[in-house]
């Protein structure tokens, strides 16, 4: 491919409106922004509703992506369409599946850069993680993510891309004719993969409110989780604006020991951080908030600590979902042992609440949390090395 078309191709994925009379991307504008450009693309004002509607439908429920197939639309209606929008993901530039199942597909998106999506199949469920930024501004000293830059916000249209792009590997839409399956194959959405979500809050709302819409995608807001390291002046929005559930990064029970792995407590600390989860709205127990705590060898894995954990916790509907530490070249981190991670299991259990230990998956094809981007720049060197 020249480089010219390697630039028109990643053209195409900006899902905004482009300079110089460029094609808009229609995924990831909500509905009162679809609305907004099928107007002003010369739709008559009293059919918008229904144009919106029908166009929605094709693209989120039955995954359509040429205008030509949306057989309910007058022809001349379809030309108009296709004049103005596109209906475009981002780019998958590979796909590898791990002896256990896991997915991983690295995406290629506007301006060249790459984030990674992992999909996750258990017997009971189907999770499938997304990301939110290119890089994290933040720097979690045993997240790889951590030790990239942040390259920029992912826009809606890239994030709602993101779950589109799981189905259309996972052939997951409905077929004409048969009744939706009852089980799905993504039937949990996690925002735990690249990025701080609440430092992207908008783009991440509109996103899951298109993920949630019925008339589409149609996933359910209990079963999209969103993972936040501790920006306490967000945290409420997401209850009141997405009603989604909640994830905290807790990962220690010391300001000393939280302020050296999660670097934002110094901004926000755990009193500050409880406080803000304790006024959560919409908290409940069938509406817990679930608080990570990865597994680090020696540095937060004592009884000690689960005691302490458990102190903090008192008067918050919560779940600890316990993450033995995934390794990365050059971590400054080892995994508790076993035993410790059972025994820190049992002191939080014992005090009423469930205590998860998170079976780590797609371990061969650095899939793992917080593993992420690692294989991209592994490529992007060897790529380097061998002249490409
Ligand atoms: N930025 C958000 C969401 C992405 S990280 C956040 O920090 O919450 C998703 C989860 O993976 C977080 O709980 C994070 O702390 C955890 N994680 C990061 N690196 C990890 C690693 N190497 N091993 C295990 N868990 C890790
Ligand atoms: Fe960013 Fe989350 Fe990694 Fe921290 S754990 S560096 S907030 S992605």
């Amino acid at each position: 491919m020249t480089a010219t078309a390697a630039i028109t191709q990643d053209l195409l994925t900006i899902p905004r409106k482009l300079p110089q009379g460029g094609l808009v991307n229609l995924v990831g504008l909500t509905r009162d922004q679809m609305r907004d450009a099928f107007l002003a693309a010369g739709t008559p004002e009293k059919q918008i509703k229904m144009r919106v509607g029908q166009v929605w439908q094709w693209v989120y429920y039955w995954g359509i992506r040429d205008f030509e197939q949306m057989t309910n639309l007058a022809r001349d209606y379809r030309q108009l369409l296709a004049q103005h929008f596109v209906i475009e993901l981002p780019r998958v530039v590979t796909r590898q599946v791990s002896a256990d199942g896991t997915r991983k597909y690295l995406v290629r998106i506007a301006g060249g850069h790459e984030v990674e999506v992992v999909y996750i199949p258990e017997t009971d469920r189907g999770t499938l993680c997304i990301s939110s930024q290119v890089g994290c501004t933040l720097t979690c000293s045993f997240c790889h993510t951590g030790t990239q830059k942040l390259v920029r916000n992912l826009t809606a249209g890239e994030i709602v891309g993101q779950v589109m792009l799981a189905r259309d590997d996972l052939d997951e839409w409905p077929v004409k004719g048969q009744p939706r399956p009852e089980t799905r194959l993504i039937s949990n959405v996690v925002l735990m993969g690249m990025g701080e979500p609440l430092y992207n809050f908008d783009n991440v709302r509109d996103a899951m409110r298109v993920v949630m819409d019925d008339e589409g995608i149609a996933l359910g807001r209990r079963r999209i989780t969103l993972s936040t390291s501790g920006v306490v002046p967000e945290i409420a929005r997401t209850a009141t604006e997405i009603g989604c559930l909640l994830a905290v990064s807790f990962h220690a029970t010391t300001d000393e020991v939280r302020d050296q792995l999660v670097p934002i407590n110094k901004k926000w600390n755990i009193a500050t951080l409880l406080d803000a989860l304790r006024a959560y709205p919409g908290l409940s127990n069938s509406e817990r908030i679930t608080f990570e705590y990865v597994m680090l060898d020696g540095v937060n894995d004592t009884k000690e600590d689960a005691h302490r954990l458990v102190e903090l916790l008192r008067g918050i509907p919560a779940k600890v979902n316990l993450i033995p530490f995934n390794e990365w070249p050059g971590a400054p981190y080892k995994r508790s042992s076993g035993n410790r991670i059972h025994a820190f299991a049992d002191i939080i259990h014992n005090a009423g609440y469930a205590s998860p230990i998170r079976t780590p998956r797609g371990e061969d094809i650095m899939a793992a949390c917080g593993q992420l981007k690692s294989a991209t720049e592994k490529q992007r060197k060897s790529a380097q090395k061998a002249g490409v």
